[in-house]
């Protein structure tokens, strides 16, 4: 049964066609890898995909529900959809255990201390969690950025060439750390990146996007991949 579904999404700036057509669907915990060059429309599609950008045509649909794009919406995003980039968004004046526990202001106490242990267990971020963000390296921050993201449980995480600003040792490492992490707690992951060998270390499942087009959708093993 599909989850995630988005349908003959299209988005023309003037006229610029970033995105045509573009179809995919998502089974609940699946990881997928959607690869391509610079200006191929992969930040718009994740901004769409988070309902903080409208789409010029076509449909997304999480579950039974449609994603649309009222104003609010268009600033904050959705809870349910989180999008992290490769700025950190973190609290600078709060540390790294209340940076993750803040957007859980609202809810039970209880919920709140167990979800934060899990995601400071998970991520191996024991040691720093009464550290502030500028006391810890790109990669550190990063993985605190996507703690907060993941605190309130959201349905889909898209990350949008997050540790573009880390170097290939680092990235690798924590895309290994990351694939555990997602695959433990079942979180349905979208990655969008022009590094193919980034996109491998997190899934198999890749989507090939060039000039807003699918050229290709399927396992690595089953793909023509060109250097
Ligand atoms: P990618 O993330 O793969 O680099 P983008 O989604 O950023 O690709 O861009 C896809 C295409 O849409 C590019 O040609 C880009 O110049 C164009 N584009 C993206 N955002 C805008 C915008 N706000 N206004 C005009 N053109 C845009
Ligand atoms: P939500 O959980 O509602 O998506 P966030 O917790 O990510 O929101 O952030 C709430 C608001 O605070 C957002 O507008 C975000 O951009 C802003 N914000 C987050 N981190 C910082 C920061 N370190 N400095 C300033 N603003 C921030």
């Amino acid at each position: 049964m599909s989850y995630f579904s988005i349908r003959s999404v299209s988005k023309t700036y003037g006229n610029q066609k970033a995105l045509k057509s573009f179809s995919t669907e998502l089974k609940k915990g699946d990881i997928l890898a959607i690869v391509g060059e610079s200006g191929s429309g992969k930040s718009t599609l994740l901004r769409i995909m988070a309902g903080l950008e409208v789409q010029t045509s076509g449909e997304v649909w999480l579950g039974d529900k449609k994603i649309e794009n009222p104003k609010e919406k268009l600033v904050a995003g959705y809870d349910e959809i989180k999008l992290i980039h490769q700025d950190y968004a973190l609290f600078p004046n709060s540390t790294v255990e209340e940076n993750i526990s803040r957007p859980l202001l609202s809810f039970d106490e209880k919920y709140t201390r167990n979800r934060v242990e899990e995601l400071i267990s998970l991520l191996r971020l024991g040691e720093l969690r009464d550290k502030l963000p500028r006391q810890l390296s790109g990669g550190q921050q990063q993985k605190v950025a996507i703690a907060k993201a993941m605190s309130v449980e959201p349905e889909i995480l898209l990350l949008d060439e997050p540790f573009s600003s880390l170097d290939s040792i680092q990235t690798r490492n924590i895309m290994d750390e990351l694939k555990e992490v997602f695959t433990a707690l079942g979180t349905t992951v979208i990655l969008v990146t022009h590094d193919l060998d980034d996109a491998l270390r997190l899934t198999d499942d890749l989507l090939i996007l060039k000039n807003g087009k699918i050229i290709q959708r399927g396992n690595s093993k089953d793909l023509c991949l060109s250097p």
